[in-house]
C-alpha cells in the first residue's frame, strides 16, 4: 500500500523484509530511545496513536486490498517497539485490527528484549494464539559489556532468557545484529560471541547489518571525542565470517543484504553457508580498505 495516503507521523521504519508487508503505525517512537548507537526516533516521544487515525489508516488498507482483491495477512505494527504495550492493549489492537481484515495470519513488530520481559508466560501464548509472531528483536551483540557501553537497557542474560520464554510461547522471533559494534579489534571476539548467542537463542531469522555512525547519534560524539574507533571493514567481514562458520542452526535463514552491508549476503545456513562464505572471503581477498573508505559513505545512506 501506497504509504503517502495513510495519516503516519514522523520517519517511519519497517525491516527489509516485511517490504510487501501492510505497515500501520499504532505508537510513535521508542519507549527506551537511548542506544548510542541510534538515532531512529530522537524526533518523537514514545506515545499511542490516536484511534481515529488507527482506523482511518485500516480503512484506506482495507479499500486498496478490496480493489487489488488480495486479503491483507500480515501485518507489521509500527514505531520502535510496539511490542512494549502491555499483553491486553496489544490484545484490544489486535482485535481492532481484525474488524477491518479478518484474514490476516500474522502481527508482526519490533519488540525490546525488556518488553519481553513485562510479559508472563500465559500471556505470550495468549499473544501467540492472537497471530503476534515474527518479532524483530535488537538483540545486536553477544558481548555483554558492548551492550553496556551502548545503553542498550538489557544484557546478555536478558536476551537469553527472553529469547527461550518466546521459543517455549511457539513465538518465532528475528535477530537484528550489528556488526562492528564492539569496535576496532574486537571484530573476531565479537563474530564468536554473537554465534554463540545465536546458537542459543534459536532465531528463524538472523539479520547482520552493518554499524553505521548516524548523525546525530551518540555514538557519533564517542568517535570524535575518541571514546570509540570504528573497525575497518576487514575486519567486519573477518567477524561476519566467523559468525557464518559457527552457526550451526541450519534452517535459519541469514540475511545480510542491507544497503549498510558491503557483500549483500542471503540464504539458509545449512544449505548456503559455503557460497555465503566464499562471498565474504573473496570480498576480503579484494578489499582495499583505503579506496572503500573512499567510495562507500555509510552515515549517508
Ligand atoms: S535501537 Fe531500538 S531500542 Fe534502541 S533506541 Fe533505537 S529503536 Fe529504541
Amino acid at each position: 500500500m501506497n504509504m503517502d495516503m495513510m495519516k503516519t507521523e514522523g520517519t517511519l521504519y519497517r525491516p527489509p523484509l516485511e517490504a510487501k508487508t501492510f505497515l500501520l503505525q499504532v505508537t510513535a517512537g521508542c519507549t527506551h530511545n537511548k542506544c548510542r548507537f541510534c538515532n531512529m526516533y530522537r524526533d518523537k516521544s514514545f506515545h499511542m496513536i490516536d484511534e481515529d487515525i488507527v482506523r482511518y489508516n485500516l480503512r484506506e488498507g482495507k479499500r486498496v486490498a478490496d480493489i487489488y482483491q488480495r486479503p491483507v495477512q500480515r501485518i507489521f505494527l509500527m514505531d520502535g517497539d510496539v511490542f512494549s504495550l502491555s499483553a491486553d492493549r496489544l490484545e484490544e489492537k489486535v482485535k481492532l485490527i481484525r474488524q477491518y481484515m479478518p484474514q490476516i495470519e500474522t502481527f508482526t513488530m519490533y519488540a525490546a528484549v525488556r518488553s519481553i520481559q513485562t510479559k508472563t508466560d500465559d500471556e505470550l501464548l495468549k499473544l501467540r494464539a492472537l497471530g503476534v509472531n515474527d518479532l524483530y528483536i535488537g538483540y545486536e551483540t553477544g558481548l555483554d559489556d558492548v551492550l553496556s557501553k551502548m545503553n542498550k537497557g538489557s544484557d546478555l542474560a536478558d536476551s537469553i532468557t527472553q529469547a527461550e520464554r518466546l521459543n517455549r510461547a511457539g513465538i518465532n522471533h528475528n535477530a537484528l545484529m550489528i556488526l562492528g559494534l564492539a569496535g576496532k579489534g574486537r571484530g573476531a571476539e565479537s563474530g564468536e560471541a554473537a554465534a554463540k548467542l545465536i546458537n542459543r537463542i534459536k532465531p528463524k531469522v538472523t539479520r547482520l547489518t552493518t554499524l553505521s555512525v548516524f548523525p546525530g547519534s551518540d555514538l557519533e560524539k564517542d568517535v570524535k571525542e575518541g571514546r570509540f574507533e570504528e573497525a575497518g571493514e576487514k575486519e567486519i567481514l573477518t567477524e561476519e565470517k566467523i559468525i557464518l562458520e559457527n552457526v550451526i542452526l541450519d534452517d535459519m535463514y541469514l540475511w545480510a543484504s542491507h544497503v549498510l552491508n558491503s557483500t549483500p549476503l542471503a540464504g539458509y545456513m545449512g544449505k548456503d553457508r559455503d557460497r555465503m562464505i566464499k562471498s565474504i572471503e573473496e570480498d576480503i581477498e579484494d578489499m582495499d580498505e583505503e579506496l572503500f573508505r573512499k567510495t562507500f559513505r555509510r552515515q549517508h545512506l
